[in-house]
């Protein structure tokens, strides 16, 4: 692959698990600097019950505030049918993102259904956005390890995977929502989902809760995914998930494919700093590393 679309998922997945509230001001500015550095698919918000999920509150004044005409597309992520319709009715998306889950323990925890169940909503929101004129775009969260079922068979994901390429998505994510997976696993389960679903593209979602994120990118842009999810400052969280920690960091996820000669479209300068701005903002050093790195290669000195 020489060539990735990456996705800013920091204004939605780096920011739903913080305690502190922050401003809508301050998530338009986020997503201002995402669209300034680059970014062109970016997750805005989701469209969830407030009382489970208080940061996401302010969905519909995010997208009320998004800057039309960049070029950039704007995700938002839907849970069920109201938050699809929620979604819609705002007029400033570009693309609805379902999710279903792989273990049924956790798709009870993180969205009251059964895993199987999951898939059916999931593609029912791809065709409900599909029908809107928008993409619909379809993730399996907890693809590579539950946080209460432990292992998932790979054959479940790739069965869950073709399932959901029926219902007509822009392509299938695989999530490693609790931060387990390992290069070798991403590596044979992206090989195999991108068989199963080609054309339609595989995207992944990492996080790097045992320090394998940056590894798992890696793994999977050498086995074919063509769609990379991460977020400034290594920011994120699930809130149903016990122990999750942060995202991929956008400027780590940057550096080392740019280094390595995969094209991202993205501004390095410009994503750092955006994530020393978003420390700012935060109040605290973000777990992103480039960002607190010098420069390299560095300006030849005269
Ligand atoms: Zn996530």
């Amino acid at each position: 692959m020489s060539a990735i679309t990456f996705v800013e998922v920091g204004p939605r997945d780096g920011l739903q698990n913080e305690k502190t509230m922050i401003s809508t001001a301050d998530k338009l500015a986020l997503i201002g600097r995402s669209i300034a550095a680059g970014a062109r698919r970016i997750e805005v918000t989701s469209f969830v019950n407030p009382r489970r999920v208080p940061q996401m509150a302010d969905a519909e004044a995010v997208c009320a505030g998004l800057p039309q005409g960049t070029g950039a597309s704007f995700i938002g992520l839907v849970l069920n049918a109201r938050g699809a319709e929620r979604a819609i009715a705002t007029g400033a998306l570009h693309e609805l993102g379902a999710v279903c889950v792989a273990t049924d323990r956790f798709a009870i925890a993180n969205q009251g259904q059964t895993s199987a169940e999951s898939v059916a909503s999931a593609s029912a929101i791809v065709t409900v956005a599909n029908a809107a004129g928008l993409h619909g775009q379809a993730t399996i969260a907890a693809a590579f390890g539950c946080p209460f079922e432990g292992e998932v068979p790979e054959d479940r994901v790739v069965a869950m995977a073709e399932a959901l390429a029926q219902a007509g998505p822009v392509e299938v994510a695989l999530a490693d929502t609790i931060g387990v997976a390992d290069p070798a696993h991403v590596s044979r389960l992206v090989r195999r989902v991108a068989k199963a679903i080609a054309p339609l593209p595989v995207r992944v979602h990492f996080h790097n809760t045992r320090g394998t994120g940056i590894a798992n990118v890696w793994a999977a842009v050498e086995a074919g995914a063509s769609v990379v999810d991460a977020a400034l400052g290594g920011l994120g969280g699930c809130p149903f998930a016990p122990g999750a920690a942060g995202n991929v960091a956008s400027e780590d996820v940057v550096y080392m494919l740019h280094r390595a000669g995969v094209a991202t479209g993205m501004d390095l300068d410009r994503l750092i700093d955006a994530s020393r701005w978003l420390a700012g903002v935060m109040d605290r050093k973000l777990p992103g590393m480039v960002a607190h790195a010098p420069a390299f290669p560095q300006a030849v000195q005269e």
